[in-house]
Parts: C-alpha cells; sequence; structure tokens
C-alpha cells in the first residue's frame, strides 16, 4: 500500500499528526516556480515579478517569495499589511483595485507604495490625500486593454465591459491630467487581462496594446518607467493539459517590447496562480461514502476551504492518498461537507475504492484555495504546512470554535433570561 508523498513527506503522517482537512505546500515547488519566471526574463529584459497576494497570503509564503527577490501586488490594506509584514520592500509594490477607499488611499501614500488608479474618481482622490499627507505617490494607470482571453467570464478581466480599469481610448487624456498634479508622479501603464490563460497569444495582444499607448504618450512628452502586463499565465489542472511556460510567456511579449521605436519602459509581471498553484494540495477525510445516484465521496473538506470547483466550474484532480498506487475501479463524485448541493468537488472521478477514512488528496489548491475560504456553516478554516525535503513547518494553526465566534457580540438586552 503505498501513500501519496509530497515535499518528501508522507501525507498520511501528516494528516495523523496535524489532522484534517490540511493545506501542504511544497517549498522547492513554490521556490521552482518563482525562479521559472526570474530565469525566463533575466539577461532578456529589465523585469520585476510582482507576486500577486490575493492568490495566496500566507506570510511563510509571501517570506519565501520575499527573499527570492518578490515585489507584490496587493489589493487592499490588508494585503499591504501582508507584504509589508513578510519584508516585501515597498517599492516593489503595487496597490491595485477599482474600489479604493480613503483608508486604503492614506495606507498607500504612507507607505509610500504605488497605486494602479482605476478612474478618473480615484486619481483625484489620491491626490487630495497625497496633498494631505503632504507626500508625492507614484502611480501607474489602470488600462482597459479591450481584450478577451478563451477564459471563464468570471475571471476574464480585461474585456470592454469588465468593470476594471480606465477605458482604453481615454488613457491618454488621464495620463496628460495626471502628470501635471501636484503630489502625483506618473511612473506607469497597468493591465491584467484575466487568469487561468492557457494562450500565450493574448498577452502579446495587450503587450502591443500598452506600447502603443507608451508610444502616443512619448509623442505627448511623457515618458514612462514600466508597463506592468498583470498576471493570468495558467496552469495545467487537467491530466494532459499543457500549461505555457514562463518562457513561452516571454518569447510572445519581448519582441512587441523589442521592436517598440521608442526606449520602452521596464517590464513589471504579476503572477499569482502560476507560482503558487501547483505547489499545494489540499488533504482531506472520507467521512462517507454513499452508491445513490451517483457513488458520492464525502470529505471534511468543501467550497469553504477550496470554492474554485463551485465558483468556477474549475477542475482539479484527485487522488486516494493512502492508497496511491492502487489502480481505478469505480467512478466516484468527490463532495464536500457544506450544505448546499453545488458544493462538489470533483465529479465523475475513476478512483480505487474508496472506504470511509480514506484520504483524499486534490491537487494545485495553492493558489486560490486557503485565500478565498471562509467559515461557512460553522466551520473553523484549517490549518496549513510548508514541507520541505522531509521536513515539515506549521504555517497556520487550525481554527477553533473561539474564531467562529470571535468578534461576535450578544446585546446586553439579550442576556437576560
Ligand atoms: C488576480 C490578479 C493577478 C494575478 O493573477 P493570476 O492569474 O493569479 O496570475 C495579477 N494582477 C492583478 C491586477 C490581478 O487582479
Amino acid at each position: 500500500m503505498s501513500h501519496l508523498y509530497f515535499g518528501g513527506v508522507d501525507v498520511v503522517d501528516l494528516a495523523a499528526e496535524y489532522g484534517t482537512p490540511l493545506y501542504i505546500t511544497d517549498e522547492n515547488m513554490l521556490i521552482a516556480n518563482f525562479r521559472r519566471y526570474k530565469d525566463a526574463f533575466d539577461g532578456y529584459y529589465d523585469t520585476d515579478i510582482y507576486y500577486a497576494v490575493k492568490a495566496n497570503g500566507n506570510l511563510a509564503i509571501l517570506k519565501l517569495l520575499a527573499r527570492e527577490g518578490a515585489g507584490a501586488d496587493v489589493f487592499s490594506t490588508g494585503e499591504l499589511h501582508l507584504a509589508r509584514l513578510a519584508g516585501i520592500e515597498t517599492d516593489k509594490i503595487l496597490f491595485n483595485g477599482n474600489s479604493k477607499s480613503d483608508d486604503d488611499l492614506i495606507a498607500a501614500v504612507e507607505s509610500g507604495v504605488k497605486v494602479s488608479v482605476d478612474s478618473p474618481d480615484e486619481l483625484d482622490a489620491l491626490a487630495s490625500v497625497a496633498e494631505q499627507l503632504g507626500k508625492e505617490t507614484g502611480i501607474a494607470i489602470r488600462v482597459n486593454p479591450e481584450v478577451s482571453p478563451d477564459v471563464n467570464p468570471k475571471i476574464a478581466t480585461g474585456l470592454k465591459e469588465s468593470k476594471f480599469g480606465i477605458p482604453y481610448t481615454e488613457v491618454v487624456e488621464l495620463c496628460k491630467r495626471a502628470k501635471n498634479m501636484r503630489n502625483i508622479s506618473l511612473l506607469g501603464l497597468h493591465c491584467h487581462i484575466g487568469s487561468q490563460i492557457l494562450d500565450v497569444s493574448v498577452f502579446r495582444y495587450a503587450a502591443d496594446k500598452m506600447l502603443e499607448l507608451v508610444t502616443s504618450l512619448h509623442e505627448s512628452g511623457i515618458e514612462l518607467e514600466f508597463v506592468d502586463l498583470g498576471g493570468g499565465l495558467g496552469i495545467a489542472y487537467r491530466p494532459g493539459e499543457i500549461a505555457p511556460t514562463p518562457a513561452e510567456l516571454r518569447d510572445a511579449i519581448l519582441p512587441v517590447f523589442k521592436r517598440a521605436e521608442i526606449a520602452p519602459p521596464k517590464l513589471i509581471l504579476e503572477p499569482g496562480r502560476s507560482i503558487v498553484g501547483p505547489a499545494s494540495i489540499l488533504l482531506c477525510r472520507v467521512n462517507a461514502v454513499k452508491h445513490a445516484y451517483r457513488n458520492f465521496v464525502a470529505v471534511d473538506a468543501g467550497f469553504n476551504l477550496l470554492i474554485r470547483p463551485a465558483m468556477y466550474d474549475a477542475y482539479h484532480e484527485v487522488v486516494v492518498a493512502n492508497r496511491y498506487d492502487e489502480p481505478g475501479s469505480e467512478v466516484y463524485t468527490v463532495v464536500g461537507p457544506i450544505c448546499e448541493s453545488g458544493d462538489i468537488i470533483a465529479r465523475d472521478r475513476l478512483l480505487p475504492e474508496v472506504r470511509r477514512g480514506d484520504l483524499i488528496a486534490i491537487f494545485d489548491t495553492g493558489a486560490y484555495g486557503f485565500s478565498m475560504s471562509s467559515q461557512y456553516n460553522g466551520r473553523p478554516r484549517c490549518a496549513e504546512v510548508l514541507v520541505k525535503d522531509g521536513h515539515v513547518d506549521l504555517i497556520r494553526e487550525r481554527e477553533s470554535l473561539d474564531d467562529i465566534i470571535r468578534n461576535q457580540k450578544i446585546p446586553e438586552r439579550l442576556m437576560q433570561a
């Protein structure tokens, strides 16, 4: 009976020691995924990699990436806090988002990070915050590049009708306005066309559109320091699926930069999924096997801990981790414990005969897994461990029942009998 090993550790031992559900991240794989970006661009083009914190905001993971030289793409004051705690330098942080409060803008200006401005409204608000604080803030303009990658519409963010970015034809005007504003320093253009993109040609198209803007701005006497093409490179979730590599991304976009008539600015990329996605598994325990309309395998993790299948119809590979070598014998649908019929993790998968107490490992859950988790149905969130060459570190404690009631208040008048 062979067991699944991850990061050199028997996951059956991990379940015994830390309980289930459990997110397990392989440090070596995480670092390798980041270095693949560094290596693809180092020596080719002046490029910074700003890891997208929303994909996985665990501090240990951020710290590892910070040590590798990653910057950060943050979408909230909370993610800014995480990035800074992890030691990511503020001059390598871009504060994104289409709906920033005054408090968000104050946090951005005070910490000295760059801000990606998503509307003229926000530009005015940012300028006045910066003036009040007596500081100058570097900005990028978030561009809607009007490209349609072939991905789930919920994660296509560069469509013309998307809520993100300044309409393409209005970017130059807004840049001219920003250029003349006090306390604002226009540094770059930013876009992000979507996520889980498997065809790199859309990145070339986006790069083309961005450099067209760079050229128009140059003709208006405005020079930029950087173009940020966002994240979005997909990963192979399905067996046999082929994901593009960072080198292929490079080969798609750099020719556009190299043929630009003017000296193009430096490049920033914001990968999230392609760095953390494949580096984690979610390990869960089978609570029941039921032969009904389908053969249901009910495990202890559902969309409270991994919402991607329910929200995006996403596919994740699943295996029986404590009998990893057994051939498949029956078709099962793996479901979670949540009180919703949509709480399905994996449909119609051929697995060895599954029994109560078996362990199911769900692959490629490092991105948008824990970071999108909730306590729905009164379930404390699970623990996370980091594994490396057979060594294990706990990087997040399992939540307790106290965490479910934390911050709740019962009004005094309800306390009487
Ligand atoms: C979500 C997001 C990213 C990361 O996307 P991935 O698909 O995880 O690489 C990068 N930049 C911005 C602005 C984002 O919203």
